[in-house]
């Protein structure tokens, strides 16, 4: 479960090509980070294996599925985004469960699967509370129990962290690989941090101007920079 395949993809905006053009394999389980300047194209990206975008050419397959111009809803992926998009005036259990109480599921199902993702994300606590009455990193972790109670086929992650500061970023890059080892879920995640996707991914992807530059581990890249653009843009000493 959870292996994607984009075949050609091409994104373009009003005649403006911002995609242009990608090949990727990514495997059951992996946490791969799109990783590249601002402006690069990863939240495209991101957008067009979650079905928020559409593609303007190529295929996306999901578990061997040819999901290319399907709605979202069939692609059973989850996106966390930077900004929570919690429901102000329900309570985080509420938040966790919405989408599976518009699904119709049995409430007492509902109870026992945000109890579980409540548990696993350290919420118990504050199931009755409010978004306003949370920290920034509850709120972030509301949104990710509120993917995790979906049971995804992946999890798609557009700078979840880049709202909170530098410490708590710590404390939720840690929780984030916490959990990609607790559920072993395939993860896409984007960031601009450079330092985020060395010490999270199991592969990086580099972007640059809608193009993949390079692809490997994070030791591959630090080790052997394919050019100077990913050299400066990882840290290597090239
Ligand atoms: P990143 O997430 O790497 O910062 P984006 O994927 O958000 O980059 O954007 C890549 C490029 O595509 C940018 O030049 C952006 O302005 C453009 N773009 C993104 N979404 C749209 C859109 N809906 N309409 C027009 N241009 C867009
Ligand atoms: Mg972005």
């Amino acid at each position: 479960m959870g292996q994607i395949e984009l075949k050609g993809i091409r994104k373009s905006f009003g005649g403006i090509d911002v995609i242009k053009g990608i090949d990727l394999q990514i495997d059951e389980g992996e946490l791969v980070i799109f990783v590249g300047p601002s402006g690069c194209g990863k939240s495209t990206l991101l957008r067009l294996i979650s079905g928020l975008v559409e593609a303007s050419d190529g295929q996306i397959l999901i578990d061997g599925d040819d999901v290319t111009g399907k709605p979202p809803a069939e692609r059973e992926l989850s996106m966390v985004f930077q900004s929570y998009a919690l429901y102000p005036h329900k309570s985080v259990r509420e938040n966790m469960g919405f989408a599976l109480t518009v699904a119709g599921m049995p409430k007492a199902e509902i109870t026992q699967k945000v109890d579980e993702a409540a548990a696993t994300l350290k919420l118990e606590d504050y199931l009755d509370r409010k978004p306003k009455a949370l920290s920034g990193g509850q709120r972030q972790r509301v949104a990710i129990g509120r993917a995790i109670v979906r049971e995804p086929r992946a999890f798609l992650f557009d700078e979840p962290l880049s709202n909170l500061d530098a410490a708590l970023r710590v404390e939720m890059r840690l929780e984030i690989a916490r959990l990609h080892q607790k559920l072993g879920a395939t993860m896409v995640y984007v960031t601009h941090d450079q330092v985020e996707a060395m010490t999270l991914a199991d592969k990086i992807v580099v972007l640059q101007a809608g193009q993949i530059e390079q692809i490997g581990t994070p030791l591959d890249l630090y080790r052997h920079p394919g050019n100077l653009f990913v050299a400066q843009f990882i840290g290597s000493p090239k």
